[in-house]
């Protein structure tokens, strides 16, 4: 049912993205790559996708900082691929810090790229998807979309905020057969949480893996962290149609974090 569908992945470079990429490669799915590296390096990637599964794919590396690289971005890639079905709003950053010294351009890079852009990225894929009746937009949201975390204001701002723009999505679409979602992850093994892992092996005097086993269990019940395939795995079964009632969710999957 997937197969030849088109799903735009934003930060599919690296961690969850490029997991997700992937799993949903491997059901046919031609892909739109996205991500902070250089266009030799991005199409090179896409190639390999390309030759490893037998699908269209396309590469781009708009910083997601710049709303108009946003709008340039989605409107090569409709033109180039035809349409977006699938859209998965996954980039992002993490900086931390206490409110109180917060420096503002991170704060600033953090409500850009990790909510303004999900908005700018569906309002300029969702005419494809009303014209075909079809579409699955799905947000790498966060637990820090359902709760709160000291030094993380920016990051838990943007994260409530991609929360409650899902929920307006899946509501202004409910009877065009187009689903929108939040994914909200516990701690994921990926390079976004090396700098918090790195701190703690400072602060504790500790190994790095000492250091990500005391930030894993700090929080979150299930002592492990997940493998971002897993993240790509739940994705892809909000894309099938088994998962078309469900919209304007928000999804923990969060080792029990946010049921104490
Ligand atoms: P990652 O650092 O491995 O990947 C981030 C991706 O975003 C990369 O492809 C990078 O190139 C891209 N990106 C960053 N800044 C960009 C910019 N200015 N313009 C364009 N692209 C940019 O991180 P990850 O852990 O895979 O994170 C993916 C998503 O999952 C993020 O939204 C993150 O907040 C969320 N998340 C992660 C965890 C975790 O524990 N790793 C937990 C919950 C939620």
């Amino acid at each position: 049912m997937l197969k030849n569908k088109i799903a735009l992945i934003t930060g599919s470079t690296s961690g969850i993205g490029l997991a997700a990429a992937h799993v949903l490669a491997e059901q046919g799915i031609d892909l739109i790559l996205h991500g902070l590296m250089s266009n030799e390096e991005g199409e090179a990637l896409a190639s390999s996708f390309a030759e490893k599964y037998h699908i269209n794919t396309l590469f781009n590396n708009a910083d997601l900082r710049d709303p108009q690289a946003i709008s340039d971005f989605i409107d090569a890639a409709i033109i180039k691929m035809g349409s977006i079905d699938i859209l998965i709003n996954n980039a992002g950053i993490q900086h931390t810090e206490s409110a109180v010294n917060f420096p503002l351009n991170k704060w600033n890079d953090i409500i850009a790229i990790n909510l303004s852009a999900a908005f700018h990225a569906i309002q300029k894929s969702l005419p494809c998807m009303q014209k075909k009746k079809w579409g699955r937009i799905i947000n790498i949201a966060s637990v820090h979309g359902l709760v709160g975390s000291v030094n993380k204001s920016a990051y838990c701002a943007a994260k409530h905020g991609i929360v409650g723009l899902t929920k307006v999505i899946a509501l202004e679409c409910s009877e065009q057969g187009i689903t929108a979602n939040a994914i909200c992850p516990g701690w994921v093994d990926t390079p976004l949480i090396n700098q918090q892992i790195s701190d703690i092996a400072e602060k504790e005097s500790v190994e790095f893996d000492q250091a990500k086993y005391n930030l894993v269990t700090a929080k979150q019940p299930l002592p492990e962290m997940m493998n971002p395939r897993q993240i790509g795995e739940f994705i892809l079964f909000l894309c099938s149609d088994s998962a078309r009632s469900i919209t304007g969710s928000s999804l923990p999957m969060d080792g029990a974090w946010t049921a104490q």
